[in-house]
């Protein structure tokens, strides 16, 4: 990933404003993947011609999104299979191999609390670990479509 200094270096330089920016400051929010080259109005002159494709090579790939975890509590209705079937239940969880569900003390990444499951700790799913295989078993066995994993 490129410094946005050097970013600056294929920018126009000229701090016209109209990105509402400075150079700069538009160098900063590209390197940051706020903004896109194309957002430069300047860029698309013919005297800038190849600078948007130069940044574009700077800038690399775009950084896939984390993967993350949404539970619409209007779908839950706190079977708990999710939690009976969580891969990091049951790869850390005695109970929860055992089927019998974790334990109050035991660290989850969600239980289910007065009728519906809460997310306690998102950041033990599996999803979240870079080199892992993308677990997708509470989501496949939810019964009602209330998790979805990006
Ligand atoms: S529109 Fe382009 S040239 Fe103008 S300030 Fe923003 S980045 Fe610089
Ligand atoms: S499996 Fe689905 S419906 Fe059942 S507790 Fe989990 S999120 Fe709620
Ligand atoms: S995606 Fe995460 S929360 Fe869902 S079953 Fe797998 S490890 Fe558990």
């Amino acid at each position: 990933m490129a410094t946005p200094d050097e970013l600056l270096e294929f920018l126009p330089g000229s701090d016209c404003g109209q990105c509402g920016l400075t150079c700069a400051e538009f160098a900063a929010a590209l390197s940051r993947g706020d903004l896109a080259p194309e957002d430069c109005p300047v860029l698309h002159e013919p005297d800038f011609a190849g600078f948007i494709d130069a940044l574009h090579e700077l800038l690399g790939p775009p950084a896939a999104p984390a993967p993350a975890m949404h539970l619409d509590p209007d779908r839950c209705n706190g079977c708990g299979i999710c939690v009976a079937m969580c891969e990091y239940h049951l790869g850390n969880c005695d109970e929860a191999r055992l089927g019998r569900g974790p334990r109050p003390a035991d660290r989850v990444v969600f239980k289910v609390v007065n009728g519906a499951v809460v997310v306690l700790r998102q950041d033990l799913c599996t999803r979240l670990i870079q080199a892992a295989e993308k677990c997708n078993k509470c989501a496949d066995h939810c019964p009602t479509g209330a998790i979805t994993l990006t």
